[in-house]
């Protein structure tokens, strides 16, 4: 199947891409006026990854669409903000599954070449009509994933082959390129860029700080001041909010604190919404549950500063945290002088 124009637009990640830029043959040294459009793209691209991990398709704009995308790439890269790095790679994954759910089965096999993954369209005897793909390909690409319908043994698989539907497909290759562009993002040597790009490289680092200050004033209750977190669950909402998988300690942590300090459950909700596998009926489930809103009533306290070091959540401990041993300990402590600060 050939790819059309529009389709390395849809899909910058594709070889065919990275060859049409090449035949383009622009040089980083163009792109140094304000207005230019792919520069422009490529700044828009980051933004809404920042603040909606998701971004708009403009396919149709292939000139600046195509190179839009390395160029973004690099600007993450060069914002060496760990928000930044994990965000974009999240929202172009997202915005590839989008389009990737509507192709025909021929287009998702041309694609998935691009990663040489052994995939086929198949039906069976049964009456399935879907694909296979091999085993190891699979594998690779639903480690990060925590249904449990991605679990190996929950799978039917012939021959080393696991069957599978088209969206599973196209969630399975977004995982493929998030992947991709995570290596990219995590580049330690970035070549010096124009002013022009090292501003936005500013800008975005900026707009990341203010809309973690939005969250605070939007999502939260005027009572709830994000600056006293203690380290640990500043570190676990950070993950939490730009869609990285937590452990089971880490999340009901996060949770039964954030519980315990009035977050309304909605709120709590929302911060886990950027993970790649959430699932809205069980994460109000499990926070509900927390709350002490189902089952035993119970409501659940954080464990203590000494279970939470014993399972490596205790990160970055600073002074305050040698003088208590309870992480709602320092949030009171810190929420009081920060409350008297102002
Ligand atoms: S000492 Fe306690 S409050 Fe401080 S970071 Fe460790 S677990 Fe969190």
């Amino acid at each position: 199947m050939v790819l059309t124009k529009t389709d390395l637009a849809k899909y910058p990640f594709l070889k065919q891409a990275a060859e049409y830029i090449r035949r383009l043959d622009i040089k980083i040294e163009d792109l140094t006026e304000p207005e230019n459009p792919i520069v422009l793209r490529a700044e828009q691209r980051l933004q809404e990854a920042i603040l909606f991990a998701n971004i708009t398709s403009l396919s149709h704009n292939e000139e600046i669409e195509i190179p839009s995308f390395p160029l973004a790439t690099l600007l993450a890269a060069a914002t060496r903000d760990s928000f930044i790095k994990r965000r974009y790679p999240l929202a172009e994954a997202k915005r590839i599954y989008n389009l990737l759910k509507t192709e025909p089965a021929e287009k998702l096999i041309e694609i998935s070449q691009q990663f040489n993954w052994k995939l086929s369209i198949t039906s069976s005897p049964e009456g399935f009509h879907g694909f296979t793909l091999y085993f190891t390909d699979y594998l690779r690409n639903t480690s990060r994933l925590r249904d449990k319908k991605w679990k190996l043994v929950n799978r039917l698989l012939v021959k080393g082959n696991v069957y599978l539907t088209k969206p599973e497909v196209a969630r399975l290759l977004a995982e493929e390129v998030h992947n991709y562009i995570q290596k990219r993002v995590e580049i330690k040597e970035i070549p010096e860029l124009p002013e022009n790009m090292k501003q936005i490289v500013k800008k975005l680092v900026q707009l990341t700080t203010e809309s973690r200050g939005k969250i605070k004033i939007t999502e939260a209750p005027k009572n709830i001041v994000i600056d006293a977190f203690p380290p640990c669950i500043k570190t676990l909402h950070n993950k939490a909010l730009s869609g990285s998988h937590l452990s089971h300690i880490g999340r009901f942590t996060l949770t039964s604190f954030l519980v315990n300090i009035g977050m309304p459950i909605e709120n709590i909700i929302d911060i886990f919404r950027n993970a790649s596998d959430f699932n809205e009926r069980m994460t109000r489930y499990q926070v509900e549950h927390i709350a002490g809103e189902r089952g035993s009533r119970t409501c659940y306290m954080p464990p203590k500063c000494e279970t939470l070091k014993t399972h490596g959540v205790c990160i970055n401990p600073d002074e305050l945290c040698s003088q208590i041993q309870h992480p709602l300990a320092y949030y009171r402590r810190k929420y009081k002088s920060e409350i008297q600060g102002k």
